[in-house]
C-alpha cells in the first residue's frame, strides 16, 4: 500500500483491514457471478448514499470473498483508491468517527462472538424456563379449575382473605387439584403431620399439572425426603443470632425484626423452618416494644429489616405503627421489609398498604426485599403488583435461593434474573441453600455449580441483573471466585468470567498512589 493513495491517513485497524484484503493469496478459486454482481451493486450504493451501512456491507463481502476464494478486491474490479475514499467517507459520516477497520474487524466480530454465547440461551429459555407471563393462558385455565374444585367465587379469588380462607393445607384437597402419584400422596400425608403445608389457590395455579418436579410444586409441597433426611440437628438460626426478643443481628449496622412467624405460603426450603409455619402466632405489642427498645438503645444500627415469616401478612395498622416507630429513631436511617407475598398472594397488596409504604419511604428510604426463585412465579398479576410497589419505595430487591431442579442451570437463572428485572425487581442475592436444615438437604446445589451459573451471567446479561452469590455461615459470605489470575510485572492478569480468556490489565502504580503530591497539591508551595 502506498502513501500517495492516502493509506497513511488510516488508523491501524483499517490498515490491517486493507492489508488483509489486498495481500496476494496462495490459492484462488473464481468468485461466483452473483458475488461479482453484489460487489458492483454495493460499490455503487456505497458511493451514492450518505450512509455507513452499504460501506460496511461492501467491506464485509470483500473480506469474505478474499477469505473463501482468495480473490482480492482488484480481482473483482475494485481499486484500492475506491475503497480508501469509502473508508474516509465512512469515518466522516459516523458521529463517533468510527473507522471502517474498527467496525468491520473489531466491533462486528465482538458482537458476533457475544451473540453466539447467548444463542443457546435464546433457543432454550422458552421451553426450559418459561415465565408465568409466557404460561399465562395455562395458568388461567388452572385458575378456573381450582376455583371450581374449591368452590371459590371470583371475589374470593381477588381478595387476600379469600386466598387465605381457601388456602390448601391438606394433601386431600391438593390431590383434588393436582394429579399426584398415589405413593406421593401417602408420603405427603406422612410429612404434613410434622411440617405444615400451605399453598394459596393463586400460587397453586402456577403449578403446571403433569410436570414431574414442577419448580413451583417443589417449592411448596413437601416430599418424604423432608423427614427421611435426618441429619445432624443444628439449632435454629435464632439461637446464635438473636440478642433480643424478635431481633436477629450479626452485623453492627443492620438488624432484623422477625415481626411474625406467619407466611402466605410455606416453603419446602425455609431457612426458618423451626419456627415458621408450625403454629400461627400473633405477637404482643410488648414483644415489638422490646425489639424497638433494643434498636433504640443501639445507636450503631442504621438499617432495620422487618421480616418474619412474611412482613406483609401483618395487618396494615401494625405495619404503619412499626414503620412510624422506626422512622422516629434518629439513628435508624433506612428500612427494609421482607415479603414473598407479592409472588405467592399478590391480592394482599392493597392501596392502603401502598400508601403506608410510600409515607414511610418519604421519611427514610424503604426497600422491599422479596423472594422469587423461578421465572414461572412472575405472572402479569405479580408483575403489575411489583410495578405498583416499585413506584412507592426506593427499590424492590430479590433474594433467591439456589435450589436443585428449580433454578440450578444457567438458562433457568438467567431467565429468572431477566424476568424479574423486567418486572421492576432487582436481583440482589442468590443464596446457596443452607446446610443447617437437614430437612431440605435434597434441594441443595454444590457451590461450584452455583459459581458457574452466576459467573456465566457476566458479560451476557445486563450488569444490574446479576445477583451476588452468598453462603450464610455466621453472616453472609460471598461465594464468587476471584477473576484476578495473577500479576505480570506492572499488569494484573484478569480472567473473563464468561470465557476464561486471560487479559492483561495495566495497573496503577502503588508508589504513585502513596504519594500525596498530585494535582492541586503540586501548585502549593
Ligand atoms: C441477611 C441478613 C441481614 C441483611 O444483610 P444484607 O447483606 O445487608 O442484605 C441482616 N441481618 C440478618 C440477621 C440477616 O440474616
Ligand atoms: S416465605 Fe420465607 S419465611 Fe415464609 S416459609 Fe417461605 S422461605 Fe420461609
Amino acid at each position: 500500500m502506498s502513501d500517495e493513495t492516502g493509506a497513511g491517513k488510516l488508523d491501524s485497524f483499517s490498515r490491517e483491514l486493507f492489508q488483509e484484503l489486498f495481500s496476494p493469496a496462495g490459492e484462488k478459486s473464481p468468485a461466483a457471478q452473483q458475488e461479482i454482481v453484489e460487489v458492483t451493486d454495493l460499490l455503487q450504493k456505497a458511493r451514492e448514499q450518505d450512509l455507513t451501512q452499504p460501506i460496511v456491507n461492501l467491506f464485509r463481502l470483500l473480506r469474505r470473498i478474499r477469505k473463501e476464494k482468495g480473490q482480492t478486491p482488484r480481482d473483482l474490479g475494485v481499486e484500492e483508491s475506491d475503497l480508501l475514499q469509502l473508508a474516509v467517507k465512512h469515518q466522516q459520516i459516523d458521529e463517533h468517527e468510527v473507522t471502517i477497520g474498527g467496525r468491520v474487524l473489531k466491533a462486528l466480530s465482538i458482537v458476533e462472538d457475544a451473540n453466539a454465547r447467548a444463542m443457546a440461551y435464546m433457543q432454550e429459555h422458552p421451553k426450559a424456563a418459561p415465565s408465568g407471563i409466557e404460561l399465562w393462558d395455562r395458568i388461567r385455565e388452572n385458575q378456573e379449575r381450582i376455583k371450581k374444585v374449591l368452590g371459590m367465587k371470583q371475589e374470593d379469588w381477588d381478595s387476600f382473605s379469600g386466598q387465605l380462607r381457601f388456602a390448601i393445607e391438606s394433601v386431600k384437597t391438593l390431590s383434588g387439584i393436582l394429579d399426584l402419584p398415589e405413593n406421593a400422596v401417602t408420603d405427603i400425608q406422612r410429612v404434613t403431620s410434622q411440617y405444615r403445608m400451605r399453598l394459596t389457590p393463586y400460587y397453586t395455579s402456577l403449578i403446571m399439572p403433569g410436570a414431574v418436579n414442577d419448580p413451583v410444586l417443589l417449592q411448596s409441597v413437601p416430599t418424604g425426603e423432608m423427614i427421611d433426611n435426618v441429619g445432624e440437628e443444628i439449632p435454629p438460626v435464632a439461637a446464635d443470632h438473636s440478642p433480643a426478643r424478635l431481633i436477629d443481628q450479626f452485623y453492627p449496622r443492620v438488624a432484623t425484626i422477625k415481626a411474625t412467624n406467619m407466611c402466605g405460603m410455606y416453603c419446602t426450603h425455609c431457612l426458618r423452618i423451626a419456627h415458621i409455619g408450625k403454629k400461627d402466632r400473633i405477637y404482643s405489642k410488648q414483644a415489638y416494644q422490646e425489639a424497638l427498645d433494643y434498636i433504640r438503645n443501639n445507636p450503631g444500627i442504621r438499617d432495620v429489616l422487618v421480616t418474619g415469616g412474611d412482613a406483609f401478612v401483618l395487618p396494615n395498622d401494625l405495619l404503619r405503627w412499626l414503620l412510624q416507630e422506626l422512622d422516629q429513631i434518629e439513628h435508624v436511617r433506612l428500612k427494609r421489609m421482607g415479603s414473598r407475598i407479592p409472588v405467592t398472594t399478590p391480592q394482599r397488596i392493597d392501596s392502603e398498604l401502598l400508601d403506608i409504604l410510600e409515607q414511610s419511604n418519604d421519611q427514610k428510604p424503604l426497600r422491599v426485599v422479596t423472594q422469587i426463585n423461578t421465572a414461572q412465579e412472575i405472572t402479569p398479576v405479580s408483575r403489575e403488583t411489583f410495578r405498583q410497589i416499585s413506584k412507592r419505595v426506593s427499590a424492590v430487591l430479590n433474594q433467591a435461593v439456589l435450589l436443585r431442579g428449580i433454578n440450578d442451570t444457567r438458562t433457568k437463572m438467567w431467565k429468572l434474573c431477566e424476568t424479574i428485572q423486567e418486572a421492576h425487581v432487582r436481583p440482589y442475592y442468590v443464596f446457596n441453600c443452607s446446610y443447617r436444615n437437614p430437612q431440605f438437604s435434597h434441594l441443595r446445589v454444590p457451590v461450584p455449580v452455583g459459581q458457574d451459573i452466576i459467573e456465566s451471567m457476566y458479560g451476557n446479561v445486563s450488569g444490574d441483573a446479576i445477583p451476588r452469590y452468598i453462603a450464610t455461615a455466621g453472616g453472609k459470605i460471598p461465594l464468587h471466585r476471584s477473576n484476578v489470575a495473577g500479576r505480570a510485572g506492572s499488569d494484573i492478569v484478569l480472567k473473563k468470567p464468561w470465557s476464561g480468556e486471560e487479559v492483561k490489565y495495566p495497573d496503577a502504580s502503588e508508589e504513585d498512589h502513596s504519594n500525596a503530591d498530585f494535582s492541586f497539591a503540586r501548585y502549593v508551595e
